[in-house]
């Protein structure tokens, strides 16, 4: 949930916005008592029936700017829907985005009566074609087993009057692009349409020049201003150390509910596989498990039983999960983009959170896009065993010099000395305090998080 501060005569609050009653019940239920910025502005014209360009991420609320406002319009049908016919259809990038967001549709529409189908690949797609003969209300979907399911004729996608397409450029790094039209072409034209993306590049802009009508656009939440909300970090260090620098902060028990991200599906199975080693509980979730795999390490992720979540990026997108007190990027992202959705997750429900990030030496150039995109340098903390200098001060020029980022401590500069000897490697560099003796892990200062809301069990 996100946290907000409540006037005492709640202007603003959800009453405002004209939501019938089991909505607004479902809302107080869920203890949201004010609109977030999305909702506030989306929600009433989506009531109006407008088409909708929103510029948001996940975190803001968008599911429920367009789940409320699709639920009050099936509130006006008297019937069910006809056998294989679909009123209102999300499409969604990822399997996981998919399931929650038809989750959410079950928490706000608990109070109604309506019919929801999710449908994803990876699983058999018996229940799906079950669920779907009966006619829908709400589905969700991604593209590549919607169209799988239309081309067998499970679904008719003619009735549809309201169609989502969200987290448009994650659909399209992930070549749903073509798909996406297809879909876009069987839909009528007389359908209301609402689109998503956290980014605007010009291939979606062609999609909305030519498939929104007269659009009302909303931009909440730049990815600066997530950025603020979290305290960032960057940790120069030799390759070959990475490993053991992520162990020796994981010694620190107030690291406790981390997202590790990795580029590669391999790294992000080698990552895990040591960590397993060192008895630290760890999953890794990537495009090649299985949907069950995915689904069984989210949830040991959310319940606790797992303290760390090694990832990909594409796997990452839109996972919904609180408290996260930590995000370490294990090897920086190529795009900037991928970085501010990355650190996001730690920043979520309103929370500050920690974004450490390890930079070798062939992700110095990364860094400088990343530092450029956010317009800030970000603090270098060299204050770990495994500083390596030879990479920070071919990385200084970005800061003016002192590698330091200009900015506020968090143990940037000092040396520590407690810092126990790097295991020397080949390219093993200078290092804060080669002689100082064991003791980083012991040193709970650098890595503790703000206080969070709550502890897994
Ligand atoms: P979303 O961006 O849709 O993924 O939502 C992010 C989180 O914010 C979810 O956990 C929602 O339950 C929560 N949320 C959505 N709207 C509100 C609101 N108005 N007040 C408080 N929390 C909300």
């Amino acid at each position: 949930m996100l946290t907000q501060s409540i006037p005492a005569s709640n202007p603003g609050g959800f009453d405002t916005l004209n939501l019938i009653s089991p909505l607004c019940r479902a809302v107080s239920e869920e203890q949201y008592t004010l609109p977030t910025p999305i909702q506030m502005e989306a929600i009433p014209h989506l009531l109006q029936g407008r088409d909708l360009l929103g510029c948001a991420q996940t975190g803001t609320g968008k599911t429920a700017a367009f789940a409320l406002p699709i639920l009050q319009g099936l509130a006006k049908h008297k019937e069910k829907p006809r056998p294989k016919e679909v009123r209102a259809l999300i499409l969604t990038p990822t399997r996981e985005l998919a399931l929650q967001i038809d989750e959410s549709f079950q928490v706000y529409g608990r109070y109604m009566k309506f019919n929801q189908a999710v449908v994803f690949g990876g699983v058999s797609p018996r229940n799906q074609i079950r669920a779907l003969s009966r006619g829908v209300d709400v589905l969700v979907a991604t593209p590549g087993r919607l169209l799988d399911l239309f081309n067998q004729g499970c679904l008719r996608m003619d009735k549809i009057d309201v169609f989502v397409l969200d987290e448009a450029d994650q659909m399209l790094d992930m070549g749903f692009l073509p798909d996406v039209k297809k879909i876009f072409n069987a839909i009528p034209d007389t359908r209301q349409t609402v689109l998503f993306s956290a980014t605007m590049p010009d291939e979606i802009v062609r999609l909305t020049h030519k498939f929104l009508n007269d659009p009302i656009k909303v931009s909440v939440s730049p990815p600066s201003r997530t950025v603020e909300k979290v305290d960032q970090r960057i940790l120069f260090v030799d390759r070959e150390n990475k490993s053991a620098l992520l162990a020796s902060i994981l010694e620190d028990e107030s690291v406790y509910r981390v997202l590790v991200f990795t580029r590669t599906k391999h790294g992000a199975n080698r990552v895990a596989k040591i960590l397993t080693k060192k008895r630290i509980r760890t999953e890794a979730i990537h495009g090649n498990k299985s949907q069950s795999a995915r689904m069984q390490a989210l949830n040991k992720f959310r319940s606790g039983h797992v303290r760390v979540l090694v990832a990909t990026d594409v796997a990452s997108r839109g996972l919904d999960v609180d408290d996260i007190t930590h995000v370490i990027n294990y090897e920086l992202p190529k795009e900037a983009e991928s970085y501010v959705h990355r650190i996001g997750r730690t920043a979520r429900a309103g929370a500050t959170g920690i974004a450490i990030s390890f930079c070798d030496a062939e992700e110095r150039g990364y860094l400088r896009v990343i530092e450029r995109t956010i317009k800030q340098n970000v603090t270098v903390d060299k204050d770990h065993p495994y500083h390596s200098d030879a990479i920070a001060s071919r990385a200084s020029h970005r800061s003016g010099g002192n590698g330091n980022g200009g900015r506020r401590g968090a143990g940037a500069g000092r040396r520590n000395p407690n810092s126990r000897s790097a295991k020397p490697g080949k390219r093993s560099s200078q290092r804060a305090n080669p002689s100082a003796p064991s003791g980083y892990g012991k040193k709970k200062r650098s890595f503790r998080a703000k206080p969070h809301k709550s502890r897994p069990a």
